[in-house]
């Protein structure tokens, strides 16, 4: 598990940037968005083959002044636990 960053500052306005994410809401299943390493690769049933690949959790912080938005992707990402 990795903390979020806690003390980021704006690099435009130097104010304070709160945690959150980028929803990705083009499918049925609500998910952050997520960073895949290489570049996309057409798959027939996908559209993109990402087997094997390393998935990444996006983590965005916003600026709370200007809305700028600046990305980690800290975590690996192997969906979501099993409940
Ligand atoms: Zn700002």
């Amino acid at each position: 598990m990795v903390e979020p960053k806690t003390h980021l500052r704006c690099p435009k306005c130097d104010s304070e940037m709160e945690i959150g994410f980028l929803l990705d809401n083009s499918g049925p299943n609500l998910v952050p968005t997520l960073w895949v390493k290489d570049l996309p690769v057409r798959s027939f049933w996908r559209l993109t083959k990402i087997r094997g690949k390393t998935i990444r959790r996006v983590d965005a912080y916003r600026c709370v002044k200007c809305g700028f938005l600046e990305s980690y992707a800290p975590t690996e990402w192997k969906g979501w636990p099993k409940t």
